[in-house]
C-alpha cells in the first residue's frame, strides 16, 4: 500500500509548527506540507493559558493563530489527533501511536515538551493539574467553581501567573517555591522579590525553600500538601509548574545527538539527515548566551527558529541569531524581558519598583545582556538595542532614569 508523502512534514502543531507552515508558503514554497499534531484543536496560542483563557476572559476560537480556512486556501494538510511514536531517518518515514505511516522528504520536530509532574506520593491525584494544553485549562476551569483554596507549585512564569488569575478570582492561593525566591531560574532577585511582594500584597501565601513531601488524599481526590517541614496546607486544586520535559524521545532513540532536548546547529538542523527541531525542545547554541547550549522556551524562539528553518527548505542561506524576548503577565503589571540573563555579574535597577514601573538591566562584564521592563514599554523599546549590541554603558547612567535609554546608544 502507497503511504502518503509530505515535501515537509511537521512534527507538533504548536506554535514552530504553524509558523514554519506560515512561512514556507509566505517564502514561496510549493512543495506540499503537513502538519501531525497529538493534540485535536487546530494551532493555537498557548500564553493565554495561564492568563485570560484561565481567567474565563478570552474564547477559545480567539486563541487560533489562523482559522480553518487559512490553513486550506494555502494547502496545508492539518492532521490532528496523531501522536508520532518512531522516526526513521534512513527510509524518511514517521509511524504514528495509531498505526498510520507518513514518507516525508523533510522532517520538522516541533513537539515542545511535556509539563514535568510531581513525582511524590499523590502527585497524579485527581485535582492536580498541569498548564500545558487547552484541555487541561479546561479541565481546571470545569473544577474551579467548587474550589476554595488553590496550592500552586512552583514560583515559575506559569505558576506566578496560574497564582494571579485565581487570587483574583477570589480563590485563596499559596505558591510553594523549593528555592529561596521565586523566578530563580530566569531572573535576578530584584525582580523575584519585587513579584514575591506583589503575590502577597494580592493576598497570596508565598512560601520560599517550600520542599514538598506528598500530596495529600481525602476521597480519591487531592486534599493538601504536606511539605518536608510537617506542615499541610489544606486545599481543593493543585496546580502544578515546575517545567517541562522535552518532547524528543522518538528523535533521540532514532540516534540523533541530544539529552535535555535535541541538538541543533545554526540552521536548525539536527545530526540526522533532513531532520530539523525548532521550538522548546531545540538545544541550540545561542549568541546572546555566549554561544552556550540552551533551549528556550517562548514564543518568539519557535517563531523565529521556524522562519530560519523555512528560509532553510526554501533555498536561502540564514542562521538563528534572534535576540529572545518574552513576557508575562500578572495582575496589572506587564513584564517584558529581552536579552538572557543567565551569567549576568550585576543588575541595576533602574526606577522605583514601589512605584510599580521599574526596569531590571543585567550587565556582564561591564556589557548589557538583559532588560527585565515591568510596566516600562519605553525601556523595552529602547533597551533592545543596547543587548543587541551588548553596549558598555555606566551602571549609574543606566540607572538614571532622567536620561532615556536611547540616549546610551552610540
Ligand atoms: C501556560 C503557558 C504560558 C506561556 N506563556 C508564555 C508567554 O507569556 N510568553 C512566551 O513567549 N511564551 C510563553 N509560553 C511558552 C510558549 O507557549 C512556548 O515556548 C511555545 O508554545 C513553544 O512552541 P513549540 O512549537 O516549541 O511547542 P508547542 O507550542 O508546545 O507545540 C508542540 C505541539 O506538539 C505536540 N506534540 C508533542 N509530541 C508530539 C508527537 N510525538 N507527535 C505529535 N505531536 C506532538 C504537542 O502536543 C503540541 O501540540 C507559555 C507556555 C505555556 C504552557
Amino acid at each position: 500500500m502507497s503511504r502518503q508523502r509530505y515535501d515537509v512534514l511537521v512534527v507538533g502543531a504548536g506554535h514552530g509548527g504553524a509558523q514554519l507552515a506560515i512561512a514556507l508558503r509566505q517564502a514561496k514554497y510549493e512543495g506540499s506540507i503537513a502538519l501531525v499534531g497529538d493534540e485535536p484543536e487546530l494551532p493555537y496560542e498557548r500564553p493565554p493559558l495561564s492568563k485570560d483563557y484561565l481567567a474565563g476572559e478570552k474564547e477559545f476560537e480567539r486563541l487560533l493563530i489562523r482559522p480553518l480556512g487559512f490553513w486550506s486556501e494555502r494547502d496545508v494538510a492539518l492532521l490532528p489527533g496523531k501522536r508520532v511514536v518512531a522516526v526513521d531517518p534512513a527510509a524518511h518515514e514517521v509511524g504514528c501511536e495509531d498505526g498510520s505511516r507518513f514518507d516525508y522528504g523533510k522532517l520538522v520536530w516541533a513537539a515542545g515538551g511535556v509539563p514535568r509532574r510531581l513525582s511524590c506520593v499523590g502527585g497524579d491525584l485527581p485535582g492536580v493539574h498541569t498548564v500545558r494544553t487547552r484541555a487541561d485549562v479546561d479541565r481546571m476551569r470545569d473544577e474551579l467553581a467548587t474550589v476554595e483554596r488553590v496550592a500552586v507549585i512552583g514560583g515559575g512564569y506559569i505558576g506566578l501567573e496560574a497564582a494571579a488569575i485565581l487570587a483574583k478570582a477570589g480563590k485563596k492561593v499559596a505558591v510553594f517555591e523549593a528555592l529561596d525566591r521565586v523566578l530563580a531560574r530566569v531572573a535576578g532577585e530584584a525582580l523575584s522579590r519585587f513579584y514575591e511582594e506583589e503575590h502577597r500584597a494580592h493576598g497570596v501565601d508565598v512560601r520560599l525553600g517550600a520542599m514538598v513531601d506528598c500530596i495529600e488524599e481525602t476521597g480519591g481526590r487531592a486534599s493538601g500538601v504536606r511539605l518536608a517541614d510537617g506542615s499541610v496546607t489544606p486545599c481543593e486544586m493543585i496546580v502544578v509548574g515546575i517545567g517541562i520535559v522535552p518532547a524528543v524521545g522518538p528523535l533521540l532513540a532514532a540516534g540523533a545527538r541530544g539529552g535535555n532536548g535535541v541538538a541543533v546547529d545554526a540552521q536548525c538542523r539536527t545530526t540526522l539527515p533532513d531532520i530539523f527541531a525548532i521550538g522548546d525542545c531545540a538545544l541550540h547554541s545561542n549568541p546572546f548566551a555566549d554561544g552556550a547550549q540552551v533551549r528556550l522556551e517562548s514564543v518568539q524562539n519557535a517563531n523565529d527558529q521556524a522562519n530560519v528553518v523555512a528560509k532553510v527548505i526554501a533555498g536561502a542561506e540564514t542562521a538563528y541569531d534572534a535576540v529572545p524576548w518574552f513576557w508575562s503577565n500578572q495582575y496589572d503589571l506587564k513584564l517584558q524581558t529581552v536579552g538572557l540573563s543567565i551569567g549576568h555579574d550585576a543588575a541595576i535597577v533602574r526606577g522605583d519598583p514601589a512605584a510599580r514601573t521599574f526596569s531590571v538591566i543585567y550587565l556582564k562584564r561591564g556589557r548589557v545582556i538583559a532588560l527585565d521592563c515591568v510596566n516600562a514599554i519605553k525601556d523595552y523599546v529602547q533597551g533592545r538595542r543596547l543587548v543587541m549590541e551588548r553596549l558598555e554603558v555606566a551602571p549609574d547612567r543606566l540607572a538614571d532614569t532622567s536620561v532615556p535609554l536611547k540616549e546610551m546608544l552610540p
